[in-house]
C-alpha cells in the first residue's frame, strides 16, 4: 500500500530522546502532512467500519490525536483513557465506603451513593503499570463504556506493551469487549504484542 510508505516517510526519529539510547519515534511530523495523516485515519477506519465498534478508546495523549477522528468516521464514542488526576470526580476508592454502607445502611442509600458517584461526579477507575523505569498509572470514568461494549484501543505506538495491557485491564474491568488493539507504530524488538496475550494487535508500521 503506497499510503503505509509515506506515512513511514514522514515519521521523525529523534535519537536519545527522552533518555540517552532511545530512539524516539515522533509521529508529530506526520501531522504536519496531511495527506499522510488522513491516510492513517482512513486505513484504520476501512479496518474498523463494519466492526460493529461502539467505543474507541484512546490513549493519554497521543492515542488523542488518532482516536477522535477514527471515532467520528466508524459512529462510535471516544473515551479518554488518561494521566492520573486528569479526570475530574471521585476516585474509585471511596467506594470501599460502600461496602461500609452496605452493612450499616438501606440499599436505598448505596444506590444513591453509586449513582452520584457515577453520574454527578463521575466515578475513576485506576490502573498502575510499569515502565522500564518505574510506574503509571492510567484512569478512566466509570460509565464511559457499558458492559459488552464492542470496543478497540488506539495509541500511537506500543512499544513493551504495559501501556496497552493497563488500558485493557482498565476496559475489562467495566466489562468491555476489547476486541483489538491499533497502533501507528510498533517496535517489534520490544515483544509487545506478546504482553497482549490473544488480544489481536494492529499496526501501520513495523519499525526495527
Ligand atoms: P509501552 O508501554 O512500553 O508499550 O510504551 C508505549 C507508550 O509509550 C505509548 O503511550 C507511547 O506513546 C509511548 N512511547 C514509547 N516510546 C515511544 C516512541 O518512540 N515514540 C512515541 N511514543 C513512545
Amino acid at each position: 500500500d503506497d499510503r503505509i510508505a509515506r506515512i513511514s516517510s514522514t515519521i521523525r526519529v529523534i535519537p536519545d530522546f527522552p533518555k540517552p539510547g532511545i530512539m524516539f519515534q515522533d509521529i508529530t511530523t506526520m501531522l504536519l502532512d496531511p495527506v499522510a495523516f488522513k491516510d492513517s485515519i482512513d486505513l484504520f477506519v476501512e479496518r474498523y467500519k463494519d466492526k460493529d465498534i461502539s467505543v474507541v478508546a484512546g490513549v493519554e495523549a497521543r492515542g488523542f490525536i488518532f482516536g477522535p477522528p477514527i471515532a467520528l468516521a466508524i459512529g462510535a464514542k471516544f473515551v479518554p483513557m488518561r494521566k492520573p488526576n486528569k479526570l475530574p470526580g471521585i476516585s474509585f476508592l471511596p467506594l470501599t465506603s460502600v461496602t461500609f454502607f452496605q452493612f450499616n445502611n438501606s440499599s436505598h442509600r448505596i444506590i444513591c451513593y453509586v449513582m452520584s458517584c457515577h453520574v454527578i461526579s463521575g466515578a475513576v477507575i485506576s490502573e498502575e503499570y510499569s515502565l522500564e523505569y518505574g510506574s503509571d498509572i492510567m484512569e478512566m470514568h466509570v460509565g464511559a463504556v457499558e458492559a459488552g461494549e464492542r470496543t478497540l484501543v488506539i495509541d500511537d505506538l506500543i512499544a513493551t506493551g504495559g501501556t496497552l495491557v493497563a488500558a485493557i485491564n482498565l476496559l475489562e474491568r467495566v466489562g468491555a469487549n476489547v476486541v483489538e488493539c491499533a497502533c501507528v507504530i510498533e517496535l517489534p524488538d520490544l515483544k509487545g504484542r506478546d504482553r497482549l496475550g490473544d488480544k489481536p494487535l494492529f499496526v501501520l508500521i513495523s519499525s526495527t
